[in-house]
């Protein structure tokens, strides 16, 4: 299977190449891509599965100061990528039934072993095939991706004003609001991960 270049060093190390370390490494390109460069971009992952060490390995090659977010609690995306010139938010939700193997294969997995050369044959192939498809598939076959405009609010005069967030109501100092395609939010409401609007 042809690996790109970068990516193999990786793999190397692992040993093998799972679906979920492509989808990190296709979408890390594609957001690379799209923004120009990742060394603006903030970086989160649902989980800390292979798809977040393939973006971890993807953003160190491109000079990344920051490393990938994963964070304690569920999130409605799977990878989520913000960049600071731009105000720029991306976030990526897999579409499934392309992302991982057909059901009839995953229930063989509690038969896989050396007993059972077949069976451990018939995954494997099928483990490929989708390694493969997801490597040469646009990312936008395999995931929905929203873009949304962030911006600070300029707080005006002193810095006590306040103003009530469009989404969850709660009153919010005008200085630590943001403009969400036009809606007035609380940091909470941003959409933004806390370790970005806390330092940004
Ligand atoms: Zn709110």
């Amino acid at each position: 299977m042809l690996v790109p270049m970068e990516l193999h060093s990786l793999t190397q190390r692992r040993g093998y190449l799972s679906p979920e370390l492509a989808i990190g490494w296709q979408i890390g390109k594609y957001v690379a891509e799209f923004f120009d460069g990742l060394e603006e971009v903030e970086i989160a992952a649902a989980s800390g599965d292979d798809a977040a060490l393939a973006l971890s390995h993807l953003i160190r090659q491109h000079g990344h100061p920051g490393q990938v977010i994963v964070p304690e609690t569920t999130r409605p995306w799977n990878f989520l990528f913000y960049h600071l010139t731009t105000g720029t938010l991306l976030s990526f939700t897999l579409i499934r039934p392309r992302t991982r193997l057909p059901q009839e294969i995953r229930d063989l997995e509690p038969n896989l072993s050396v007993d059972n050369p077949a069976v451990v044959e018939i995954y494997q192939a099928s483990l490929d095939l989708l390694v493969k498809s997801i490597f040469s598939q646009p990312v936008t076959n395999f995931c929905q991706i929203s873009k949304v405009r962030c911006r600070r609010l300029l707080a005006i005069e002193n810095g006590n004003q306040r103003t009530g967030c469009y989404r969850c109501g709660r009153p919010t100092p005008v200085r630590k609001a943001w403009d969400i395609e036009g809606d007035i939010c609380c940091p909470s409401c941003s959409g933004l991960e806390p370790a970005w609007y806390t330092y940004h």
